[in-house]
Formats: C-alpha cells, structure tokens, sequence
C-alpha cells in the first residue's frame, strides 16, 4: 500500500442514543481537537452515551437541478427566474490532492430558497413537473452541539477513538444493516482505522469509521467477490466502485460529517471481518485505477441486471446528460433501442434478446449471490386489491380505490420515467425508477422496466394485474451480470469498463 490512499469517512451508525464498542488492543481517545481525554484498555467494553445536545438547525431547499460547471448552472438559474422561480447555487463536494494532481467532485446545486418547514419543502418537491426531479435538501444553519460521556469522562463535541497498533480493530456493537429492506438487522462490526462519534443534525450520536479507500473498497467489495468470479469482471466492479466513490464523496451526505453510509443507500460496508481473498486481489491489482471524464472522475453507477439494453442517467436520476452513462445494447443482439413505446418494450420484454445478461442462454456461477436465471425476465402478479393496499401503504388513502396504472415516458432500456396510479379520487403521478419501484411493492420492484397486463373481471373492471418485467435494478452503467459473462468469454477488465462506460478513460491515480 502507498501512503497517497485518500481516507474516506463512512457512518457506520447514523443515529444512536448510546455507542458501544470494544478495542482489540489499548487505545487512546481524543477530542475532536486531537486532545487526550482518556486511555483506554484492550477488549473492554466502552459505552459512549449522550450527556447533553442540541439539534442542528436546520432550513429545507428543494434542489431542482444539478449542474457540473458554472455556466450550465447560471443558465438554469435564468430559465428558472424566468419562471418566476427564485434559485440560489450551491458547491457541495471536496477536492482531494493526489500524486497526479487534484481531483475536484464539486458540482453545481440550484435549490430554492428556503421554505417555513420540512413538510412545505416536501409538498413543493412532490407537486413538481417534471416528476421524480426535485429534492428536499438540507441547509445546516447551525450545527448541532453537544457533549458525550463515556468512562466517567466528559468529551465536548466528539471523541475519536485511535487504536495505539495501526493493526488493531475496534469491534462496533449494534449497527444497523439493511435499513429499510427486508434483511434489516443489527449485528458487531469489525472495523480498522479509527472510529470517530459525533453528532448527527438529530443531535443523537453518529459513529464513523475513517479508514483508506482501497481498504473500504476490499470490504465493501469482498460480500460479492468470491474466486468463483472471473478476475477481469472483479477488476472492472472494483474500478467502478473505486470511481464512485472518489466521484460522490462530500455529495451524497452532504449535510452529515461523513462522507459515505455503509448501508445499500452508498454501498454496502459491513467492516473487514469477511474480506474475501478475490477482492484484495482485485483491488491489489488495480490499486488506484480510475475512470476519467474530461479530468473529473466518473461517478460510474452499476447494478445487478440491465436486461438487454443499459439506461440512460437522466431517465432514472436527474436530467442531466452524462457522456459516459448512456444506453446501449448490452451484447450482440439488435435491439431497436430507445424502447419508448409500450408495443416495442412488450416485444422486447417477451422476446429474452441474445445480450451478455441473458441468464436464460448464459449460465454463470451458481455460488454467486445474484446467481439468478429468473430475473433477466420476471412477472409479478397481484391481485387489485393487493396491489390498492400496497399503494395506500404509501400514498395514504385520498387517493380511494385503484383503478389502474397507466404508464408514462419510458426511458432508452424501457425502465418508465413516470407512471399515473389512477385512484376512484385522484391520479398520482409517480416517478422516476426508484419511486415506482418502492410503489409497487411492499419493498422494491425488481426494475422499472415492465409493461402491465390485466385480467377483467365479469363487470370489466381490473382482477390481477400481471407486471411482466425485465432485469434487476436501475441498469445505468456497468450490468454486473452481463461483465460477469463477458468476463467469463474471455474479455479482459478494460474491455468491459469500455463496453459499460463509453467515452470514459483509464487513469491510474495513485
Ligand atoms: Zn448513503
Ligand atoms: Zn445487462
């Protein structure tokens, strides 16, 4: 390892009254002013509990677009002030300094200003056209404070935990894994480098993990890596989450004093307990290989399964045009892609294309964890009335009983932008990929990809809905089981990080 690995800051806990941990070896604790406030023993149990604290103050924006240079930006702020929308520019991201020059992720937010309250904030960004692209963000206009007792003493503000040997662990109790999905649970995480605890904006307690990037990238890589991977598919994933990760730092929790959750929202980190032999190889290998855009790094998206075509970004995410996320075919076959029309996405969907991911012609590993022949193409059937239950779940129930779903704006890969749920009251429009996922399902859809078949009853109302469905996620960038058979058909890393991320170089960054 060179020592010009940039360290990364992940929130291994997000929101706790108490924080319990343990150290394999003596360590000290500091404040966050690199203050002694105590030293503390191998393999006791400490428990960081919240003395007093007060909540960051808080304004809600809503974001309305983003921009990665100045002028795009200006310019959106003159369409909107044409609009009679008042818009102020925000810089969120960091710059870091490497060997081979500084890397800037910065990029432009247009937000509103401020509204009375999180709920008005959020009323505005539900009301907005186009759905699914406005977002409540945070303005912090005074951080939280606070004070932690732990050991008898008293830490003002933070506490960061240093083990004395740079080898030693600390053992984090309770964290949270899999918030918001079905798998959610706690369980002891076993984490390198230091642990800092601090203050969220709730004012309850927050615990990061600061260790170096290609660590965390073992760790974070090591849950899909296993040998029974080919080596190039495991070098291109690891570039891909490489460059994701010096792309969105500073971004994604802009509002926190972290860089990076450690559940699904950023990527999954669960410690280094499980690190797998195939992802230090992999990680070894390209240490500090990026993808490179016009010397920003790319923020190279992937997901499980695209199903034949890969998305455009500004059809799941915001509307911006990102040159090296854009649609393609993900192999041989022809598609006649965009797949904008619901006669073109059903015969798409129907007809299972010769592409890298097409479970159904290519077999991979059956000891992988997205081994699965069943979602290259999937139905999921409900009956009206589930499905109204499902949807009231979340919209409440103004909207009275469901007659149906009509689709809207399909992007590139057939994933739909939007979608009106009509209600016996109202109409809904819904979008774009993420929301009517999570609307369709008691937790996510498999894609946003699918046309809708329906069974009427004797009076010609809806029975069942039949969603007929392609792939596995979002699909923008890297399809991990379509790089999976390219791998195994003998393509090396920097073919399949070509094929996936067009226009895109390679650079070794340190
Ligand atoms: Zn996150
Ligand atoms: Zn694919």
């Amino acid at each position: 390892m060179n020592n010009h690995i940039p360290s990364v800051r992940i929130g291994m806990i997000q929101s706790a009254e108490t924080i319990a941990f343990k150290c394999q070896g003596p360590f000290r604790a500091f404040d966050l002013h690199g203050n002694e406030v105590f030293k503390g023993k191998e393999n006791k149990e400490y428990v960081a509990s919240i003395q007093d604290s007060v909540p960051s103050e808080i304004a809600y924006r809503v974001r309305l677009a983003i921009a990665d240079d100045l002028e795009v930006a200006e310019e959106l702020q003159r369409e909107f002030k044409d609009n009679r929308q008042k818009t102020d520019l925000w810089y969120p991201g960091l710059s870091l300094d490497l060997p081979t020059g500084k890397i800037d992720n910065h990029e432009y937010w247009i937000v509103t200003e401020p509204f009375e309250s999180l709920d008005a904030a959020q009323e505005f960004a539900n009301q907005y056209e186009p759905v699914g692209q406005a977002f409540v963000v945070k303005e912090i206009l005074k951080r939280s404070t606070g004070s932690i007792n732990i050991d008898g003493q008293t830490a003002e503000q933070g506490l960061v935990i240093a083990p004395v040997h740079p080898d030693h662990v600390i053992y984090l109790a309770d964290v949270m894994v899999g918030i918001e999905f079905h798998w959610q649970h706690t369980r002891t995480q076993t984490i390198p480098g230091r642990l800092e605890i601090n203050f969220n904006n709730l004012g309850k307690l927050a615990g990061i993990n600061e260790l170096d990037v290609e660590t965390y990238l073992i760790s974070v890589n090591s849950s899909e890596m296993t040998s029974e991977n080919p080596l190039e598919l495991l070098k291109a994933q690891t570039i891909a989450a490489r460059s994701t990760i010096l792309a969105t730092m500073g971004k994604h929790h802009y509002d926190e004093l972290y860089h990076l959750c450690s559940d699904d929202h950023c990527q999954c980190y669960h410690g280094i307990e499980h690190i797998s032999d195939a992802s230090r190889q992999a990680a070894q290998d390209t240490e500090g290989e990026n993808l490179l855009y016009e010397g920003r790094v790319c923020d190279s998206r992937y997901a499980k399964i695209c199903g034949g075509v890969m998305e455009d970004y500004g059809a799941v995410w915001d509307d911006r045009h990102i040159p090296y996320l854009v649609p393609g075919v993900d192999g041989n076959a022809e598609i006649d892609y965009p797949l904008d029309t619901e006669e073109k996405v059903t015969d798409y969907i129907d007809n299972k294309p010769d592409v890298y991911c097409n479970t159904i012609k290519y077999a991979i590993s059956s000891k992988l964890p997205y081994n699965t022949t069943e979602l290259f193409r999937w139905t999921v059937s409900y009956s009206r009335k589930e499905l109204e239950e499902i949807i009231q779940e979340k919209l409440g129930d103004e909207m009275g009983e469901l007659i149906d779903l009509i689709p809207g704006e399909r992007g590139p890969s057939g994933r739909l932008v939007y979608m009106d749920v009509v209600g016996v009251h109202k109409t809904v429009r819904v979008g774009k990929e993420l929301q009517i996922r999570r609307m369709l399902s008691k937790s996510h859809l498999y894609s946003a990809c699918f046309y809708i078949a329906r069974d009427l009853d004797d009076s010609g109302s809806i029975k069942t809905f039949h969603l007929h469905g392609a792939g596995w996620g979002h699909g923008v960038g890297l399809c991990q089981v379509g790089a999976t058979v390219m791998a195994q058909l003998g393509f090396d890393y920097k073919e399949i990080l070509r094929h996936y991320y067009k226009n895109s170089s390679l650079v070794k960054l340190y």
